[in-house]
This record gives structure tokens, C-alpha cells and sequence, in this order.
């Protein structure tokens, strides 16, 4: 199997930096923003920007998590599960929501996201962050903020490491 680095650790840190800027920059500032991380990656990544933002601004943006399992399209879902998807202490109504996540493919985890977000409260907006597009939708999603694209073969795959969950700070492309 054929192994290639596609970011560091410097190069994760650095792209979560430029999206950091970039959400400041586009929404002048954190106003309404909460941030909402795909478990389980989307999850760290999350708090990773929250603490980026926090450097450069001085603001903590509060900071959620989403659990779609009971969503995706492909699977029967359960009402107590949908109950269950959102963790996050402050109400969403009237927020700007960015869902987090490590890896953007066919779409339909963040349609099943949307899903599970709107079908609780009504934010103002909901936008999406990832840290690699590695493209192939399926559905007419994109990213507003992106850490790499990565145009990829479907019978490639991308391993995402993150310390807080496997002990190393790397991007890896395997086919
Ligand atoms: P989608 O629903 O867009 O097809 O897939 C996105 C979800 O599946 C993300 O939550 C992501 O974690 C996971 N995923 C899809 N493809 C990959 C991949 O190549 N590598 C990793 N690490 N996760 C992937
Ligand atoms: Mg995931």
C-alpha cells in the first residue's frame, strides 16, 4: 500500500490558522458564531479553531458537538437518537452555525447534519469548515472554508490523525 503525506503537523496548524482568519475576516468579526464538530475528528477540529479564534481575537466562540450516526441517509433513524445528535449548552436559534469536520466526500454526512440541526431550531445560517475536501459529491454541498483540497481517486483514502484521539498530527493519502 502506497503511503503519502499530504500535511504535517505545522501544515494542519497552519490551515486551521488561515480558516481562523478566514471566518473572522468573512463575518467580520465572531458575532452568533458557534461552531459544531462532526464526531468524532470534526470534534477536535472544532475546538482546535475555537482556540485559533480565541488567540487572534480574544473571543471563545461556543463550541458543540454532532453525531450523525443516526442520520446518514443509509440508515433507519430512531427519534431519540435525532434527540440526541446536538450537544451544545447554548440554544441555536438565530445563530450562525459552522459545522466542522475532517474529511468532505460524497456529502451526505453534512446533509444528514443539516438534517438533524434544522429539524431542532432555526439558526440564521449554517456553513461547513473541513479540513480536506477530497471531493466526489453526491449531493450539491461545498465547504466555505477549506483546509486542503485534495482531489482524490474513490479507491483512495485519506487518514486523518489528530493527537487528541491518535496520538500523531498528520494528514496521510493511502491507496
Ligand atoms: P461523506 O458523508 O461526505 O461521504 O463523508 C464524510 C464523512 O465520512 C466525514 O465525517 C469523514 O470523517 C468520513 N470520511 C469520508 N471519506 C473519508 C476519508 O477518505 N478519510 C477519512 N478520514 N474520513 C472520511
Ligand atoms: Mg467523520
Amino acid at each position: 500500500m502506497k503511503k503519502r503525506t499530504i500535511l504535517d503537523e505545522a501544515q494542519i496548524s497552519r490551515s486551521l490558522t488561515r480558516m481562523s482568519h478566514e471566518i473572522l475576516e468573512r463575518n467580520k468579526g465572531t458575532e452568533g458564531l458557534v461552531f459544531l464538530g462532526v464526531r468524532t475528528r470534526g470534534e477536535f477540529l472544532a475546538d482546535r479553531l475555537q482556540q485559533k479564534v480565541e488567540e487572534i481575537d480574544g473571543v471563545t466562540i461556543p463550541t458543540g458537538t454532532i453525531d450523525i450516526t443516526a442520520y446518514r441517509d443509509d440508515k433507519v433513524t430512531d427519534t431519540e437518537a435525532l434527540e440526541e445528535a446536538i450537544d451544545i449548552d447554548i440554544p441555536l436559534d438565530d445563530r450562525h452555525v459552522i459545522i466542522v469536520d475532517d474529511v468532505l466526500y460524497t456529502g451526505r454526512t453534512i446533509r444528514a447534519a443539516m438534517d438533524a440541526i434544522l429539524n431542532h431550531v432555526r439558526p440564521s445560517k449554517i456553513s461547513l469548515a473541513v479540513l480536506i475536501d477530497r471531493g466526489h459529491r453526491e449531493l450539491p454541498i461545498r465547504a466555505d472554508y477549506v483546509g486542503k483540497n485534495i482531489p482524490t481517486a474513490r479507491e483512495e483514502k485519506i487518514n486523518v490523525y489528530l493527537e487528541e484521539h491518535d496520538n500523531a498530527n498528520e494528514v496521510v493519502i493511502s491507496e
